[in-house]
């Protein structure tokens, strides 16, 4: 499915704050309360949003690691359902390319990551397994970043054509595929 440009207005706000009411979110950008109350419901009811609390690791003590996999091509299915077992495991991403699969694993210290990377190491199929500390979180996005584009369909409010880039122009709350129709745009409101 594709975002249109009212979901992906609700989607940024509520990105940035997840607390936001429905009517917040009505002034915020622009439509009625009910328009955003049965969006929300509609995006709720597919599964698109979710929202959740989400702690920042930086401000607790814990230890974070990344651990790459190289697994046999049998067993990876195998793995993949373990995997859940293991409450140090946050995240997982099965990945094409050298390795199979990237874990984001918490400990309480780097012992607590050595004791899961020898676990994971020890599960049948498992045939190299590196270990990454995370020293810090420079880039950090709760759930994927709404974006113009990347499964956001959003036509210019000028020429209405679909804008496909990610260099898309918002200006007053509208948005333009290029500065020649925003120009457009603002030239025909000052005549
Ligand atoms: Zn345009």
């Amino acid at each position: 499915m594709e975002l249109d440009e009212l979901d992906y207005r609700l989607a940024k706000a509520l990105q940035e704050d997840g607390r936001l009411t429905t009517r917040q979110i009505a002034s915020l950008i622009k439509v009625s309360e009910p328009t955003v109350r049965s969006r929300l419901k509609k995006l709720r009811e597919l599964g698109v949003l979710n929202i959740k609390a989400s702690l920042d690791l930086r401000k607790i003590d814990c230890t974070a690691a990344f651990l790459t996999l190289k697994l046999k091509a049998s067993n990876i299915q195998e793995v993949l359902k373990n995997l859940s077992s293991f409450p140090e495991v946050d995240a997982a991403y099965q990945t094409f390319g050298e390795y199979d699969l990237v874990i984001l694993a918490t400990a309480k210290d780097v012992k607590g990551i050595q004791r899961l990377s020898e676990k994971l190491a020890g599960l049948d199929g498992v045939e190299v397994l590196r270990v990454s500390m995370l020293l810090d979180a420079l880039v950090e996005r709760r759930g994927f970043s709404v974006r113009v584009g990347v499964g956001v369909k959003v036509n210019c409010f000028n020429c209405r054509k679909e804008i496909k880039s990610e260099e898309m122009i918002e200006h007053e709350g509208r948005f333009f595929c290029s500065q020649v129709c925003l120009n457009k745009y603002k030239t025909e409101r000052e005549t």
